[in-house]
């Protein structure tokens, strides 16, 4: 535990470290300009928050910017067709975050006036936003004393107590520890700097501990075991999935089918093809209407979160386009809602 002396000494320290070291991000208003009276907007924040997940800052800008452009307001976004909005997901992964999104900006729009709510509490009760989400976006857009807890948070502080209970056991104690040195004082600013330092210094591998502003206070630092932190249990090996799929062309286009909105890419487009199992399918099982398949030479490999997946991959072509389905133009696949693992079928097939 730190003496009350300490954390007002770490919150100064971090504050003024974020006023000169902080990052400059698009949806952030940075310190100077927060003083001089300029406020955040909670429909751009909230954008940036939930393609953050999961997500890093240069893969995400891209999007929140397309989606800025085309959805100015969270009214515009919930007037949007969903399949609109899947369509700029693309790529993003983490599917149910694009519909989640649709429906949080029909809620604003239904029921707050086309204006977020201002309270972590209220906040947490839209869909698609959790705990941390919440907490980040009633400090930063809201004033609220939050307790903001991220994984960079959860690095950050399990060093500075070294605290000793794995991950993700260790969760509820880190965010205690985390709770105690919340500020009171400018919260967005420190949760976003405490952030930042997770993000930029206090690195997983190779911390920078010489520029750290909170080097005087880390127990970690102190025995030169920064990198033992945090710990964790020792996680299992992915399982591996198997499937076929199929891509089928015919002139200038290429059959694909949407997946029912319910499970793993719910709502986006997909090639025919098997379910996925523990153990692979056999060759043109459940391929569509006999015909000339061939069978790629490289496989699918896709990480999810929770599995592994290999798919095998094959091709034909047809001049039938009254097979029923989705004929999407190749030249336009673009504008289509295609998750990466059906992206990475595409090059294959057309290898
Ligand atoms: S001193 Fe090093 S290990 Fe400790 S919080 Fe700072 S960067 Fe992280």
């Amino acid at each position: 535990m730190k003496t009350a002396k300490d954390i007002s000494k770490m919150q100064a320290a971090l504050l003024s470290w974020y006023d000169s070291e902080g990052r400059t991000l698009p949806w952030r208003i940075r310190p100077e300009d927060r003083a001089a009276g300029v406020t955040p907007d909670p429909y751009a924040v909230w954008l940036s928050e939930i393609m953050l997940q999961q997500t890093t800052v240069p893969h995400a800008t891209p999007y929140w910017e397309k989606f800025l452009t085309e959805f100015p307001t969270v009214t515009n976004l919930a007037n949007a067709e969903r399949d609109r909005i899947l369509t700029l997901w693309a790529g993003l992964g983490y599917y149910a975050r694009g519909r989640n999104l649709h429906k949080c900006a029909q809620i604003i729009r239904d029921e707050h006036g086309g204006a977020f709510p201002k309270t972590e509490a209220q906040l947490l009760k839209l869909p698609g936003v959790g705990p941390y989400t919440a907490a980040t976006m009633a400090a930063i857009c809201f004033d609220e004393a939050t307790n903001i807890v991220d994984g960079n948070v959860e690095r950050v502080v399990s060093r500075i107590f070294r605290a000793e209970i794995p991950l993700p056991k260790g969760k509820t104690e880190l965010r205690d520890f985390a709770g105690t040195l919340a500020s009171p004082k400018r919260p967005g600013d420190y949760g976003q700097a405490l952030m930042d330092l997770g993000a930029t210094i206090c690195s997983p591998r190779s911390p920078k501990c010489g520029d750290c502003p909170w080097q005087g206070f880390c127990l970690a630092h102190k025995d030169s075991v920064e990198t033992d932190y945090p710990k964790k249990i020792k996680k299992a090996k992915l399982p591996i999935r198997y499937g076929n799929i199929y891509v089928l062309k015919s002139g200038g286009s290429v059959l694909m089918h949407q997946r029912p909105d319910k499970g793993l890419l719910g709502g986006m487009l997909g090639f025919p093809g098997t379910d996925w199992g523990d153990t692979p399918p056999a060759a043109l099982e459940g391929a569509p209407s006999p015909r000339n398949w061939e069978k790629c030479e490289d496989k699918v490999r896709h990480v999810f979160t929770h599995f592994e997946l290999y798919l095998d991959v094959y091709r034909s072509e047809t001049s039938d386009q009254k097979i029923e389905g989705i004929w999407a133009a190749l030249d336009n696949i673009a504008d289509y809602a295609l998750p990466t693992v059906m992206k990475k079928a595409l090059k294959i097939a057309a290898s």
